[in-house]
C-alpha cells in the first residue's frame, strides 16, 4: 500500500479549515493535528502550557514559534504520526514553516502537499461570527484575519515556490469543498 500522505492545510480563520481537516483525516487516515485543538486543550487543564497560552489566545495573537515548534515536534513524533499527518494551524508562519521542514527532515520526512482553502474576506467574518467560541469576539475575529494577512499569507508564495501548493476553492457545501480538496491531492 502507498505511504499515507503528509499534508497542511491552510487558510485564514472562517475558511472552513478545521471542519475540512477532521473530515479529511478520517477519509485518509491520518491524524488530524490541530494547533488550535491541541492549546485549547492545554487551557482547558490549567497545564503550563495553557497558563502560558491563554491570554495570547484570546487576544488572537500567535504563540510564539518556540513553544509551538515544542509542540509540534513532540506530536508528530508520536507513532500514529509517523505514517502520515494532515497539519491544521501550523505553520503560521515563515520561521514555522522552515521549523517544520527541519522537524520532518530529520527524521527523513517531508511534506506531500500544502491545501490552501480559498474563501473571499467578506465570508469570512460572518462565519467566524457564527461560532461562538471564547477568542470569537469580533474584534478577536478582526485581529486573527489581520495576523493571518501579515504572517500566515506569505506561505502561499512560499509552498507555491516549492511546488507544493494546492489552492481549493473553500466556497459551498462542505461535501463539495472536501471533494474539491481530494481531486487537488490527487
Ligand atoms: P486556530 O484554532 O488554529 O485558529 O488557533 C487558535 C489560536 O491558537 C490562534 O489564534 C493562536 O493564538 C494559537 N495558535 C494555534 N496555532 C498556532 C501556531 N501555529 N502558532 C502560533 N499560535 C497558534
Amino acid at each position: 500500500m502507498a505511504t499515507k500522505p503528509k499534508l497542511v492545510l491552510l487558510g485564514p480563520p472562517g475558511s472552513g479549515k478545521g471542519t475540512q481537516a477532521e473530515i479529511l483525516a478520517r477519509e485518509l487516515g491520518v491524524p488530524h493535528v490541530s494547533t488550535g485543538d491541541m492549546l485549547r486543550g492545554a487551557v482547558e487543564e490549567g497545564s503550563a502550557l495553557g497558563r502560558k497560552v491563554s491570554g495570547l489566545m484570546n487576544a488572537g495573537a500567535l504563540v510564539d514559534d518556540g513553544t509551538m515548534a515544542e509542540v509540534v515536534r513532540e506530536r508528530l513524533g508520536r507513532s500514529d504520526a509517523r505514517g502520515g499527518f494532515l497539519l491544521d494551524g501550523y505553520p503560521r508562519n515563515r520561521a514555522q514553516a522552515e521549523t517544520l521542514e527541519a522537524i520532518l527532515s530529520a527524521s527523513d520526512r517531508d511534506l506531500d502537499a500544502v491545501v490552501l482553502l480559498e474563501v473571499p474576506e467578506e465570508e469570512l467574518v460572518a462565519r467566524v461570527a457564527g461560532r461562538g467560541r471564547s477568542d470569537d469576539s469580533e474584534e478577536v475575529i478582526r485581529e486573527r484575519l489581520r495576523v493571518y494577512r501579515e504572517k500566515t499569507e506569505p506561505l502561499v508564495d512560499y509552498y507555491d515556490q516549492r511546488g507544493l501548493l494546492r489552492p481549493v476553492d473553500g466556497v459551498g457545501a462542505i461535501d463539495d469543498v472536501n471533494d474539491r480538496i481530494l481531486e487537488a491531492i490527487g
